[in-house]
C-alpha cells in the first residue's frame, strides 16, 4: 500500500526540502520504493538530486504536455524516482485558480501511479497557496519541519494547524499529521532547547513530535550543491545518521 506524505510549512528555510530528500533517500536505502515530487517552483529538490532545467516536470504533466509516466525520472544511483519542478510551476497557481476542482489536480495526477510506490513524498513551496493545498489534498499524511529558532514559537504554526484541519474537514477527511520534525537544532544554545519546549507546550500533544531531532550539520547544507542526498554525500555524518533514524520512525508511524 502506498503512503503519500507531504512536507509543508509556509515558512521558508525550515528544512522541508532537506527532509523530503533525505528521508526519501533513507527509505530507499531500506528497500522502500520511493517517488519524490518537487512541488515548489524554486526547484530546490530537483537540483538537490541533480535534475536541472528539465522540460519533463510536474507542471508539464499538470498542463497535459506530457503524461505522468513521462515526467518520472529514475535515479538508480539513489534508488529514487523523482518528478522535478522548474519556475514554470509558479504559473500553475494562476492557471488552476478559476478551474473546477482546482484543489484536486495533483491528486488526480497521482492516483493512477500510487500503487507502484511504498512512499510518495511531496515537497511544497513556503506558502499556503493553491500548490500547497493541492499537495495536502493529494496526501494521506503531513510532515511539518520546524526550525529550532524563536519564530517557530510564534503564530505561524497555529495558522498551519488551522489550515490543515480546514482542509481535512472540507477536502481530505483521511488526512492526518504524521509528525513534526525539529530541524537545525544547535546543542550549544539554550534557545534551541527552549524553543522545543515552548512549541511542544503550545501544540499540547507530545506524541505529534518525532523523537529524532535534526541537528544543524554542515554536511546537510553542503550535500545539495553536490547534487546528492546526505546519505550518499557524507554517509557517516550526524545529519545522515539522524535522517536514517527519522526514516525508521516514519516507517513505524505509517504502520500504526
Ligand atoms: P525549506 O525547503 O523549508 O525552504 P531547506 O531544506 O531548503 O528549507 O533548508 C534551508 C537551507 O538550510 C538550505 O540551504 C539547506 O541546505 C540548509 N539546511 C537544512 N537543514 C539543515 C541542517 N539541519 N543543518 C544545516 N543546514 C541545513
Ligand atoms: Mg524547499
Amino acid at each position: 500500500m502506498s503512503n503519500v506524505i507531504v512536507f509543508a510549512n509556509q515558512k521558508g528555510g525550515v528544512g522541508k526540502t532537506t527532509s523530503a530528500v533525505n528521508i526519501g533517500a533513507s527509505l530507499a536505502e531500506k528497500d522502500q520504493k520511493v517517488l519524490l515530487i518537487d512541488f515548489d517552483p524554486q526547484g530546490n529538490l530537483s537540483s538537490s538530486v541533480g535534475l536541472f532545467n528539465n522540460e519533463k516536470t510536474i507542471y508539464s504533466a499538470l498542463a497535459g504536455q506530457f503524461s505522468i509516466n513521462e515526467v518520472i525520472h529514475a535515479i538508480p544511483e539513489f534508488k529514487l524516482d523523482v518528478i522535478p519542478a522548474t519556475i514554470d510551476l509558479s504559473a500553475a497557481s494562476l492557471e488552476l485558480a478559476d478551474q473546477e476542482k482546482r484543489e484536486y489536480f495533483l491528486k488526480e495526477l497521482l492516483d493512477p501511479i500510487k500503487e507502484r510506490y511504498d512512499f510518495i513524498l511531496i515537497d511544497c513551496p513556503p506558502s499556503l497557496d493553491l500548490l500547497t493545498i493541492n499537495g495536502i489534498v493529494a496526501s494521506d499524511a503531513i510532515i511539518i519541519p520546524v526550525q529550532c529558532e524563536f519564530f517557530a514559537a510564534q503564530g505561524f504554526l497555529t495558522l498551519l494547524f488551522n489550515t490543515i484541519s480546514r482542509i481535512k474537514q472540507r477536502l481530505n477527511p483521511k488526512l492526518h499529521i504524521l509528525g513534526v520534525i525539529f530541524t537545525m537544532y544547535d546543542s550549544r544554545t539554550r534557545l534551541a532547547q527552549e524553543v522545543i519546549e515552548m512549541v511542544v507546550e503550545k501544540v499540547g500533544d507530545p506524541s505529534l513530535f518525532f523523537k529524532t531531532v535534526i541537528p544543524r550539520n554542515v554536511k546537510l547544507a553542503e550535500a545539495p550543491s553536490h547534487s546528492q542526498p546526505v546519505t550518499q554525500y557524507a554517509s557517516a555524518s550526524s545529519g545522515a545518521e539522524r535522517y536514517r533514524n527519522l526514516a525508521q520512525e516514519v516507517l513505524e508511524r505509517v504502520k500504526k
